[in-house]
């Protein structure tokens, strides 16, 4: 037929036959019909009647005629359109049949979908589900699909050394939890899971496998020992570093309790203007002390002046800041020196650090000694976080995952055009 070598070039079509094309006219309201391309085609004589499951041929045993969305032509919405069997496989029994440029059992084609899925990478949700005139729940499926059969899927676990396990809320209520490996040396999502319980961080050694000699887990120190149990229980070998993060977050925790305990005080004693200037002034001194700006500079000053308890609270977190920067025996040093100067100090809130910076002793000297750098954790964290703020609407944790795994685990392909 004259015009199928051309079709067949467009539709990169391997093992299909381009029987015909026609237009068809689809009626709209208050508005001229809207013209669609139809693209009648068949699998060639090996693609036809193949078990979608084991790939044998099979009988067939009845024909539908059935039509996929493909990539649109010119404006216009295409379908390849097929006559499609059902056939009767020695292995499977009846069963509709493979074809060479659909999913089984999909009404999109495979490069509809590969381009819908990196659209969806690209932009909001609801921006690329307008563009391709698709719903929003077409597209979550399609990243669904695309994402579970990406070829970096496989193999993704192999070279797993340096791992961080994590958990992230992603909307409100307490099931909406996420668990999250990372490879902390690509800083990429290694797997990723609905939920947060014992369950899930099972099932990823489960699938991971427990016996890597060099394994190194890297948790959160969040209130999540649970986490370490299992790892103790499924990857003995694997050292628990704690989060830097986290760690330092502990001594700003300690420095607000601190803060607001002092300006009770003082609106008791009925001082409220140094209250108010309290927590203003510490608001601003949250921040690294290179980052500060010279009005927080003076407002660091002033509590230095006036307060001589959050001040001192202020200098050992930031000497905690710097034994965590500093890693290794330096780092060692450094944090026993806090540890000494929190007791010392006889402000209670930091005694408490103190005593949580003993417990996790061990698990923080290994984050000096063999911890990985935070900063991919860190930028792969912000970046979960702008998906799950873009992503507001996602009703279910489904779509959230495959998106997330699809983009930052290194499944998201380049553009196919
Ligand atoms: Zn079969």
């Amino acid at each position: 037929m004259a015009d199928s070598s051309i079709w067949d070039e467009i539709l990169d079509t391997r093992h299909v036959q381009v029987l015909r094309t026609y237009i068809e006219r689809w009626p709209r309201r208050d508005k001229a019909p809207e013209k669609v391309l139809i693209v009648v085609v068949e699998p060639d004589d090996e693609a036809r009647n193949r078990c979608p499951h084991c790939g044998n041929k099979g009988v067939p045993v009845e024909f539908d005629v059935r039509r996929w969305r493909t990539l649109d032509v010119h404006g216009k919405k295409c379908f390849p359109e097929c006559r499609l069997p059902r056939i009767d496989c020695a292995e499977h029994g009846k069963i509709t049949a493979k074809v060479p440029w659909a999913r089984h059992d999909d009404y999109f084609s495979m490069p509809f979908e590969d381009h819908s899925a990196w659209l969806a990478a690209q932009m909001p949700w609801t921006k690329a589900s307008a563009g391709l005139r698709i719903t929003w729940e077409a597209l979550a499926n399609i990243v669904t699909r695309v994402t579970a059969d990406a070829p970096a899927l496989a193999g993704r676990l192999d070279g797993l050394r340096m791992t961080g396990i994590d958990e992230k809320s992603w909307g409100k209520g307490a099931e909406k939890f996420l668990t999250v490996v990372t490879d902390h040396e690509t800083g990429k999502i290694a797997w990723i899971a609905e939920g947060r319980s014992q369950e899930s961080v099972t099932a990823f050694f489960d699938q991971f496998g427990t016996s890597r000699p060099k394994l190194l887990t890297h948790v959160s120190a969040d209130g999540a020992e649970w986490i370490h149990d299992v790892v103790r229980a499924k990857a003995p070998q694997a050292l628990i570093c704690l989060d830097a993060f986290h760690i330092v977050k502990w001594a700003g925790e300690r420095l607000d309790e601190l803060r607001r305990r002092l300006a009770a005080e003082l609106r008791a004693a009925g001082s409220d203007d140094q209250a108010a200037t309290l927590g203003k002034g510490m608001r601003e001194i949250r921040k690294k002390p290179q980052n500060l700006t010279a009005g927080q500079r003076t407002a660091l000053a002033g509590i230095a002046r006036d307060n001589k308890q959050l001040y001192k609270g202020y200098l050992i977190k930031e000497q905690l800041r710097e034994a965590l920067r500093a890693r290794g025996a330096h780092g060692k040093a450094l944090l026993a020196g806090v540890i000494f100067w929190a007791v010392r100090s006889r402000i209670p809130e930091f005694a408490k650090l103190a005593k949580t910076l003993r417990r996790f002793l061990p698990l923080i000297w290994n984050t000096l000694g063999h911890g990985p750098s935070n900063g991919r954790a860190e930028a792969l964290n912000a970046q979960l976080n702008a998906l799950i703020t873009r992503a507001r609407g996602f009703r279910s944790a489904g779509a959230l995952i495959a998106m997330a795994d699809f983009v930052y685990g290194g499944l998201c392909p380049d553009s196919p055009y």
